[in-house]
């Protein structure tokens, strides 16, 4: 249960040798959640915009957003607001690391000469349309367009439609507007939810179609982006399935239980669903008081106490005897992220296996990866970093690949093409080879 005003907030405690293999795989879960509910509440929304087009969309956010919209969509070039320098600053540095990590991404084109004269090559082309999703309903996350906005300008997608939720008098977040400008975004919808998902996905009177639709949203927004990539009609794809953020570090004797906890508590004030878990590799009863004794005094201090009661109770520190055994529920748990402040963190990164994001050491705070350093903040959750990716430069490219013979390659090659059509008694195939061959 949450934590009461006045009473410790402290993280449940477990260890590692009592626990059941039973109770070791409880903690590995993530909290259930009920998608059927989840879906049957959405489709009708997905569907009506589908069929009612721009009406459905802004009914929808009279209802859910209380705005009664002028403009469904806003198109480039912008009337850019006027930000106070510092925060202007901040996005311009921000936008320059992400942009530089993100464009060291794009590799070149692969040719490869399989055998004499058969020649093999790849190249990348971006995805022409692409809608990203801002979430707005509770807070203003103008580093989400950037995370968002940077990967798909470096890829060279034609056109990028942002869809955010606006606020109450109708406008759109102005930081949000500055980072569309630079990104160069060529449209916003003033719209949140299923209703903008839906929109983007099948194209409205004033909305554009798009081909794939990425960013993170609560409940709606990603079972709406689920109902709408299965959908032929849509034919449209999605960056991932998401769910709540997550935060897994390690903590060993060198770790400094003040940093620890910070780091903890940046996770758990995004929402009382937060995930937040602490591997306790080897540490004393005096050193893991000392991190409780921190998570309680900072939480004290934050706007967000509130969250941070309810989401701290729900999360748990597990006392484990080696890194080796940390890193191994590390990799069962598959965080999106994981930071490491244990001693040499640097050398434990090959025994990484699944996670969305590490932060090496110290000094590596997740804030640093959620707003400026470069890499990507929009990451695999609820364990799908054991096979998705962050979303990257490639999430906005596709690859194609082509070929050519020469005279010489095709002599080389047909008798293994012509064995194995044979094989699978395709005669057109083997066929197509022969009357070539019959030439040379
Ligand atoms: P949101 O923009 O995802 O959703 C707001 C919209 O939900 C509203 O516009 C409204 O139209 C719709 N809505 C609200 N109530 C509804 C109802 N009862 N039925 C149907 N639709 C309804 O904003 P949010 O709700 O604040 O959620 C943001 C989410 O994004 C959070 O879960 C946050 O953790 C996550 N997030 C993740 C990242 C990341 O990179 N992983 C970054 C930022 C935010």
């Amino acid at each position: 249960r949450a934590a009461l005003p006045g009473e410790q907030i402290r993280m449940r405690v477990y260890a590692d040798d009592s626990l059941t293999t039973d109770e070791r795989a409880a903690l590995l879960q993530r909290p259930i959640v009920d998608s059927q509910e989840i879906m049957r509440r959405v489709q009708p929304i997905v569907d009506a915009v589908r069929t009612g087009g721009d009406a459905a969309v802004r009914e929808f956010t009279a209802r859910f957003d209380n705005v009664e919209l002028d403009a469904l969509v806003v198109r480039a070039p912008f009337d850019v607001p006027t930000l106070p320098t510092a925060v202007r600053a901040a996005i311009d540095q921000a936008y320059a690391n992400v942009h530089a990590f993100h464009a060291a991404q794009l590799v070149g084109d692969t040719h490869v000469e399989t055998m004499p004269g058969v020649m093999c090559s790849r190249f990348s082309r971006a995805i022409e349309r692409v809608g990203l999703y801002v979430p707005g309903g509770t807070a203003v996350l103008p580093s989400t367009a950037l995370m968002l906005g940077v990967p798909a300008q470096v890829a060279g997608c034609r056109e990028i439609v942002l869809a955010t939720p606006p606020r109450a008098d109708g406008s759109i977040v102005p930081e949000v507007l500055y980072v569309a400008h630079k990104v160069g975004a060529t449209a916003i919808v003033k719209a949140g939810g299923a209703q903008a998902i839906a929109a983007l996905a099948y194209g409205t009177e004033s909305v554009p179609k798009v081909d794939k639709i990425c960013g993170p949203g609560n409940q709606y927004v990603t079972a709406a982006k689920m109902l709408a990539q299965n959908d032929t009609a849509a034919m449209v794809s999605i960056d991932m399935p998401a769910g709540p953020s997550e935060l897994l570090v390690v903590a060993d004797a060198t770790s400094n239980p003040a940093y620890v906890a910070s780091d903890l508590l940046s996770q758990a004030e995004h929402g009382p669903d937060s995930q937040v878990v602490l591997l306790a590799v080897a540490l004393s009863d005096a050193q893991l008081a000392a991190i409780h004794a921190e998570v309680h005094r900072q939480a004290e201090r934050l706007p967000r106490v509130d969250v941070v009661r309810r989401s701290i109770p729900k999360s748990f520190c597990l006392h484990l005897p080696s890194l080796s055994a940390a890193l191994r529920f590390s990799n069962d748990y598959a965080p999106e992220h994981l930071i490491l402040h244990n001693a040499n963190a640097r050398a434990c990164l090959p025994d990484v296996v699944n996670a969305g994001s590490v932060f090496v050491g110290p000094y590596s705070p997740e804030s640093c990866g959620d707003y400026a350093s470069g890499t990507n903040h929009t990451l695999p959750t609820y364990g799908f970093s054991r096979m998705y990716s962050g979303v990257s430069s490639a999430t906005f490219l596709k690859y194609i690949t082509a070929q050519e013979l020469s005279r010489d390659g095709l002599a080389n090659i047909a008798q293994t093409v012509m064995t194995l059509a044979e094989v699978e008694e395709l005669e057109a195939h083997r066929n197509a080879v022969a009357i070539r061959l019959q030439d040379m």
